[in-house]
């Protein structure tokens, strides 16, 4: 592929790791924000192995280990019964695999400085509306003022769920909104809980909670913790004229060792909403346009994928690109390279989130009856690790040329 003019619509994990990748093949990248500060939103998140995988082949694997937590378990119990609703270990897979908890901010700033080291430039306050055509390419259109940055020979959007370019997919794809999203903040680590494992507890699939260790933020900073409470978006009101006091006394009654954690909570502004949808675009590219990360497929995370899934988005997209001398040849070979994990992952969001998320009676006592059962039975252990680490279906056996080019 000749260099082309890239323009990366969307600062977050997809398109800062896009930057780095597609400035290695030789294009000319410039990158597009709404933020003012450079920031990322929200707490903190599991990076699966195929995903630490890329950010080693990128550059910033290590430093981003050295902050985060190795995880080697998610667990999980009901509330009252105790029983055990989610067990999974990664070393079924074989030892030394493990997820890796990360602050969000620290995921964040160390791809950010990873761009600003390789002089890539960042427009912010850029509110990305629309995207145009010209002779000689597409340009972004901006929110506040309907100017046009371009044209670019390719433009990458990585806007996140809400993009609104998805309109340029050659193939729509219907967003739902779900119920059920959290509240989430980062707290100082406490003791109490396994610094290695996922904890969570439920009540039905109404309630959930959960601790995620996260490691650090910056080198010589506390370890700290996401905590997360399960939320219906369309409560969160009832939830703030409710007053801090009395939720936290129903969650320490719940689960009582998160008293220490809710002792650094006084105010409700602490507690970030997140709310979720769902959408999988059958074609994630149209003419010069490319979706990546959560544009191009956005869901629950219940399965802790979405980074995940972002870069190995983006060595799909690098491989795809540096195999192929005709664009619009290598953007339907980036969605071939891509459909099946993808579309693995999509459904099997659609089919557990109920489980652990929903009004459902039945699901999780379906859950609570099976899951200890089940996940003892021969295979499943592995089977289910499989699933959690993100490597059904072996989605680096693809990236073959993506690996080759960026170990050198
Ligand atoms: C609470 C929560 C927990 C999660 N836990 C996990 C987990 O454990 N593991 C995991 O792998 N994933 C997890 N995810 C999912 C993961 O966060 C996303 O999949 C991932 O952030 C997607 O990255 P992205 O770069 O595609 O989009 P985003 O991270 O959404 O980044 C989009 C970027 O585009 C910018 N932007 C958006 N709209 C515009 C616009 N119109 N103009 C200009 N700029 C714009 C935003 O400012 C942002 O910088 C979680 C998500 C949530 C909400």
């Amino acid at each position: 592929m000749q260099p082309l003019s890239i323009a990366i619509a969307g600062c977050g994990p997809a398109g800062l790791a896009a930057a780095l990748a597609l400035s290695r093949q030789g294009h000319a990248i410039r990158l597009f924000d709404q933020f003012d500060i450079p920031r990322p939103l929200g707490s903190g998140l599991i990076l699966q192995p195929p995903g630490m995988e890329v950010l080693d082949w990128l550059g910033p694997g290590p430093l981003l280990r050295r902050l985060g937590q190795p995880l080697d378990r998610l667990y999980g119990r009901a509330i009252g019964s105790g029983r055990v609703v989610l067990d999974v270990k990664y070393k079924a897979l074989g030892e030394g695999l493990c997820g890796l908890g990360v602050h969000r901010a620290a995921l964040f700033n160390v791809l950010h400085d990873a761009v600003l080291g390789a002089n890539l430039p960042i427009a912010s306050s850029r509110r990305i509306a629309g995207l145009t055509r010209a002779n000689d390419g597409r340009p972004l259109v901006l929110a506040h003022d309907g100017s046009q940055h371009g044209p670019f020979d390719l433009v990458v959007d990585a806007l996140g769920s809400r993009s609104p370019l998805i309109e340029h997919a050659a193939a729509p794809a219907q967003r739902h909104k779900l119920d059920y999203g959290a509240i989430w903040a980062s707290l100082p680590w406490c003791g109490g809980f396994d610094p290695n494992a996922l904890e969570q507890r439920y009540c039905e699939a109404s309630v959930m909670i959960g601790v995620l260790p996260i490691g650090r933020l910056k080198d010589g900073e506390g370890k700290q913790a996401a905590f997360f409470w399960s939320l219906k978006t369309s409560d969160h009101p009832a939830w703030l004229r409710e007053g801090l006091g009395t939720w936290k006394t129903r969650v320490r009654g719940l689960w009582p060792e998160t008293g220490v954690l809710l002792d650094h909570i006084g105010d409700p502004a602490q507690l970030t909403l997140a709310s979720y949808g769902h959408h999988t675009l059958p074609l994630p590219f149209g003419e010069r346009i490319v979706f990546i990360g959560d544009s191009a497929h956005s869901t629950s995370p219940q399965l802790g994928q979405g980074a995940n899934m972002a870069l190995l988005d983006v060595a799909a997209l690098a491989q795809a690109l540096e195999d192929s001398d005709d664009l619009a040849a290598a953007l339907a070979d980036y969605a071939r390279l891509r459909r099946l994990h993808v579309r693995l992952y999509q459904a099997l969001s659609v089919v557990f989130t109920p489980f652990y998320q929903s009004d459902s009676l039945i699901l999780p006592l379906i859950r609570d009856q099976l899951v200890s059962p089940v996940s003892r039975m021969p295979g499943a252990t592995r089977l289910l690790a499989s699933i959690v680490a993100g490597l059904m279906v072996n989605p680096l056996s693809r990236l073959r040329s993506f690996r080759t080019a960026f170990r050198a």
